[in-house]
């Protein structure tokens, strides 16, 4: 048990979150979050008490879809959706809008997420996995296979969350791409023009549990000839600009925040920079230091989420110890890697990394 004066310090320690999902959120957007959940704007009611249809939350709507084009300069050839159930049942919701039943289309297998997007396809057409990692656990991005030019689609993960890789070229094909970004949406510039839809629950990168943003191309839709119930048809969302039903008004709400947060850091560019520094910061001390090893394929390592493992297993326990010390939380790997993951999201700031770099610093000058 903590002694009183320890129980005080661990609860005003500051913590360093290091959770895959749901995530750290900038403390700027939780504060206002929280100020909006007691009285919103100069309304004198709680954003969570009004109604969906007023025009000051048709407002947070219209600057939401307006900050989605602005921060991935998505044409208007797409529509931008906020939708919930999230991006597990965008895994049948873009097969059931886009795959015929004598249709085929092409999933990339790089994960758990990427199986069972495949596992909900198969119940709409014909899937082909035109390659996989599951051989190696996953902790590759399979590159130079082939794909048909038949396929209305080709599905990919582009980070997977759970393996720690991430997809940084696109596979050479001419058939729409349709991609789950999930655990890396906003974290680079992307060329949505590549893409006949992008699928992201919120909870990674983006605001909190319960919206999942959609962004699809209007051309490829109504395509296909089955009976699809009105709630699962993207042409409903689309022409009710996501409020056919009681959207999920709060999650929106602090994704808003959390785009207008990285507008004003400057946009994608500046996230991809902050990006590639934490997640160089992170790998070169798994590389460095003799205790370590990280998990991924060097050329696939995701900047998002660093998976790596003690060489000695029976030394995790300390190591977990050391790391709760000092503030870190959220570092245990997923059980089907074992050893660690650090997701550093978005919000992750450069210092978090560093104390994280240090424990394991550390920890090796200890135990060697
Ligand atoms: C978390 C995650 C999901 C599942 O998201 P839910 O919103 O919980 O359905 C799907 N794909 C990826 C890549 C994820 O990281």
């Amino acid at each position: 048990m903590f002694t009183n004066c320890e129980h005080r310090k661990n609860q005003f320690m500051k913590k360093i979150n290091f959770y895959a999902g749901p995530a750290i959120l900038p403390q700027e957007v939780l504060k206002e979050a929280g100020q909006s959940a007691i009285s919103f704007g100069d309304m004198g009611l709680s954003i969570l008490e009004i109604s969906h249809r007023s025009k000051e939350f048709i407002a947070v709507m219209d600057e939401a879809e307006a900050l989605v084009r602005e921060l991935l300069n998505v044409s208007n050839d797409y529509a931008v959706l906020f939708l919930a159930g999230g991006a597990s049942s965008q895994f049948f919701f873009t097969a059931m809008n886009l795959l015929g039943q004598n249709e085929s289309a092409g999933y990339l297998d790089t994960g758990s997420w990427s199986s069972k997007a495949i596992k909900e396809a198969k119940a709409f057409g014909h899937v082909d996995v035109v390659a996989s990692s599951k051989d190696k656990n996953y902790s590759y991005i399979p590159k130079g296979y082939q794909i048909s030019d038949q396929h209305n689609y080709l599905h990919i993960t582009s980070n997977n969350t759970i393996f720690g890789t991430e997809i940084f070229h696109l596979p050479e094909t001419s058939i729409p791409i349709i991609a789950d970004m999930s655990s890396n949406i906003f974290s680079r510039p992307i060329d949505v023009n590549r893409f006949s839809c992008i699928y992201a629950g919120a909870q990674k990168n983006m605001g909190p549990a319960g919206v999942t943003l959609v962004i699809i191309r209007k051309d490829v839709l109504g395509k296909v000839d089955r009976v699809i119930p009105s709630m699962l048809k993207y042409e409903t969302h689309i022409d009710n600009q996501s409020s056919y039903n009681t959207p999920p008004v709060f999650p929106i709400y602090v994704s808003l925040l959390t785009m207008r947060w990285i507008k004003k850091l400057g946009g994608l560019k500046a996230m991809e920079k902050r990006n590639i520094e934490k997640a160089e910061l992170l790998y070169n001390e798994i590389d460095r230091n003799s205790l370590f090893v990280g998990t991924a394929n060097k050329e696939d390592r995701s900047r998002m989420n660093v998976c790596f493992l003690l060489k000695d297993s029976t030394m995790e326990k300390a190591f977990s110890e050391d790391a709760e010390n000092a503030g870190c939380v959220g570092i245990e790997g997923h059980r089907s890697v074992g050893g660690f993951r650090a997701s550093i999201y978005n919000a992750m700031e450069l210092d978090g990394v560093q104390i994280l770099v240090d424990v394991m610093k550390k920890f090796e000058s200890k135990n060697t």
